[in-house]
């Protein structure tokens, strides 16, 4: 008789995919088998197959990615009935997708008196419920993670054995009978009750989540909102909000595509423009607020019981990775803490919220964490052959990439990896991301600069296994990366990349930060950039834009300005430091340019009380700027010492001279920044040096400097991040490939 042999790759094991295709061949009256293996999953099928495929691909799982299907006819024997055949083999069911929102069908469990799940805070099923966090070891099924702790009773064990159950293998199951228990602490029957009364009267609650405690409060409570603030020594960083759709739309008016991210299984934070009905206190100073949909049933229970918008912000002290373990939270979290919500599901792996925005270019990532990892990215072409690498990433937003057989793991924000807690979260990635993805590496990329402790680490274990230590430049890696996730093909030419970032160790010594580079995965040259300023006191230069609008404004002879403008700073001494190069690089940082500006309109002069709050606002500021007064960008003229800024500053002094408002200022320069690169990668592309233009960089989770970027381009074709971070958390990512590519055979003669 003959049949089909279908091949199923992509994020097809750990997400339903065997009952899902069972259900359909008892559907269809076809008999055959269907197992995982190490490259997917696989079926033969006999009978009435013609529909198969196309059903596969149509109606596949809420939680799985086909990256392809493969049909074949084989021709034998039909068995009598359709088979889910356990796996064997190594490689098979290894893989553990990322935790998803609770889906519409066990939220409306939860929601019906007569479920036996009514109001059941850890409800999950197959297309929903915790997998990385709650994982201990691999392969990836209930004795490996810690429901282990849970016998199942007979209702939940008879669920998870039917291959028609919503629940079929559906590894952290649970029931009120035999799953997680919820208290609140101080003790109260009514744990969801007793949360929603104390948070009516502006108390601060801890709350275990996914991924790790959150701290909550009204977020209508401008009261509870400050008083939060001052327990966290949080001045004005914003914070995150949760609320149903319905609230969310009281205060935001999401367009579509931003519903429909809010609403992905991996419910992230999304930005939305806000309409300033919520406190000030909310988000100091900026024009959007971080929103997001419940995403577990506790949290819906809670939202239900409470009934508006609650601050969610991470359960931490300053600097250090959120809390995950009630003793912890018990001790660490008493000072900001007036109860706490707990529950004895344990959470092995740590990881924050995501945070994501929609702009007019399509999704932006800033933060990738929750729900995303441990999702792999394909690879362009070219790199099917690539050596298994990793790459440690940066320093300030850490965070580690694997790569093999053609697919990325790009893992989980980690933060500033000097602080002690963030290290050992990075060495449990490395340890578990390496053991999640069978990775043994050949290539081990690191960033060029040696003090990062990634660098060191990533150097210490080629030294010890014997592997090749590659240091890939910075801003190569920003461009790589972007070039990586847009798939632009190993052989596919050169890019010139505009890259506008932070601070990054260049081959010269020099730091750099605002580059136009031209290359591909191989190699670069470094083709213009903005004209350097000494970055005086390291990373104080970071922390207080002042020194950056100092060192510039002497520059372009407008020390006066800059005595009137930073009266109380410690000047001469800057200005000591900066003539004699003592502790002074110079540097062509565009992150510190937008600090410069940020300064001189009196914004967060002296002090940054979080990183990139200084260009944050002025983002914000500039988006103010009506129509009407969107004209008139800065230039920066092409010298030979690089993009000159000193006549923009000069231009700056004369408009507020002239009482222009700091807006307009601020919409200025954004446009000035934006056609000042994109006019020369234009003529890059022009002259034939480079295909395309890619943007990349953290100044580039900026949408207005993305937009006006865009807009300056014009026609031509160009290259953004929407997948992986434009900042730091994606650097890894272009590390790997630039290591990869300089160890593919072929790569010489191209
Ligand atoms: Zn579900
Ligand atoms: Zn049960
Ligand atoms: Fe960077």
């Amino acid at each position: 008789m003959n049949g089909l042999r279908i091949r199923v790759r992509g994020q097809v094991q750990g997400v339903g995919f065997r009952p899902f295709v069972w259900t359909l061949a008892q559907d269809l009256g076809v008999t055959g088998y269907v197992l995982n293996d190490p490259e997917g999953v696989l079926i033969e099928a006999f009978g009435p197959v013609a529909a198969l495929p196309e059903l596969i691909r149509s109606k596949a799982p809420p939680l799985s990615r086909i990256d392809a299907i493969e049909v074949s006819e084989i021709t034998g024997t039909a068995p009598k009935d359709f088979r889910i055949i356990a796996s064997s083999g190594t490689g098979a069911e290894t893989r553990v997708t990322p935790d998803a929102a609770t889906c519409d069908a066990c939220l409306a469990e939860i929601q019906d008196p007569k479920d036996r799940r009514y109001n059941y805070a850890f409800a999950n099923c197959t297309h929903c419920g915790p997998r990385y966090t709650i994982l201990n070891a691999l392969p990836y099924d209930r004795a490996q993670t810690t429901m282990a702790d849970f016998t199942m009773c007979a209702d939940c064990a008879s669920e998870y054995a039917d291959p028609a159950d919503r629940r079929f293998h559906a590894q952290p199951i649970a029931c009120p009978g035999c799953g997680p228990r919820l208290w609140i602490e101080p003790a109260h029957d009514d744990p969801i009750a007793e949360a929603a009364a104390r948070l009516r009267h502006g108390e601060i609650l801890a709350i275990k989540g996914l991924g790790g405690f959150h701290l909550a409060c009204d977020a209508l409570n401008a009261g509870a909102i400050a008083n939060l603030r001052t327990r966290k020594h949080r001045p004005a960083k914003p914070f995150a909000l949760m609320g149903t759709l319905g609230v969310i739309q009281q205060h935001a008016a999401p367009s579509e595509a931003e519903v429909a991210l809010l609403s992905d299984p991996a419910a992230p934070i999304v930005l939305l423009q806000s309409n300033g009905t919520l406190p000030e206190g909310v988000a100091p100073n900026q024009s959007t607020y971080g929103w997001m949909l419940p995403y577990t049933p506790l949290h819906h229970l809670l939202l239900e019981a409470f009934g508006g918008p609650l601050v969610m912000t991470s359960g931490n002290l300053s600097g250090e990775p959120q809390v995950i373990d009630n003793d912890e939270a018990r001790e660490k979290l008493a000072p900001f803490a007036d109860a706490f919500i707990m529950h004895d599901r344990d959470i092995t792996r740590r990881l924050d919220d995501s945070v994501e925005r929609i702009t007019t270019h399509g999704p932006m990532v800033l933060r990738r964490a929750r729900g995303r990892v441990p999702g792999t990215l394909p690879l362009p072409k070219g790199f099917e052959s690539a050596p298994q690498t990793v790459a440690y990433g940066g320093q300030m937003k850490g965070a580690i990439c694997l790569i093999k057989n053609g697919q990325a793991l790009l893992g989980h924000h980690l933060g500033e990896l000097d602080e002690a807690l963030t290290w050992e979260a990075f060495q449990q990635a490395d340890r578990d991301y390496a053991a999640l993805f069978d990775h043994k590496p050949q290539v081990v990329a690191v960033d060029l600069h040696p003090d990062f402790r990634a660098s060191r680490h990533g150097a210490a274990r080629a030294e010890a296994e014997g592997l090749s230590l590659q240091e890939v430049q910075h801003h190569h890696a920003h461009l790589a990366a972007c070039m990586g996730e847009n798939l632009w093909p190993l052989d596919g030419g050169k890019i010139a990349g505009i890259i506008l970032d932070g601070l990054g160790l260049g081959p010269d010594g020099t730091v750099w930060g605002g580059e136009i580079l031209i290359g591909d995965f191989f190699g670069f040259e470094r083709v213009t950039h903005l004209s350097a300023a000494p970055l005086v006191g390291g990373d104080r230069a970071q922390a207080e834009p002042w020194r950056n609008a100092l060192a510039r404004l002497d520059q372009a002879g407008l020390s006066d300005w800059a005595d009137e403008l930073f009266p109380e700073a410690p000047r001469d001494m800057l200005r000591m430091a900066a003539s004699r190069g003592l502790n002074a690089p110079m540097s062509t940082s565009a992150g510190r340019l937008f600090d410069a500006v940020a300064a001189c309109l009196n914004i967060c002069a002296m002090g940054q009380s979080y990183e990139g709050e200084a260009a944050m606002t002025l983002e914000a500021l500039a988006l103010k700027a009506p129509a009407e007064e969107q004209c008139g960008a800065y230039k920066m003229p092409q010298t030979p010492g690089g993009f000159d800024v000193t006549k923009m500053f000069q231009a700056i002094r004369a408009n507020l001279n002239t009482h222009t408002s700091p807006r307009t200022i601020a919409w200025r320069f954004h446009a000035g920044l934006a056609q000042t690169f994109a006019s020369a990668a234009i003529d890059l592309v022009d002259q034939g040096r480079a295909k395309a233009v890619a943007l990349s960089g953290g100044c580039f989770q900026n949408a207005l400097l993305l937009d006006l970027t865009i807009q300056a381009l014009g026609d031509t074709p160009y290259l953004i991040h929407t997948k992986t971070p434009a900042n730091d958390g994606g650097l890894a990512l272009g590390q790997a490939l630039v290591a990869a590519a300089r160890q593919i055979p072929q790569a010489e003669s191209i």
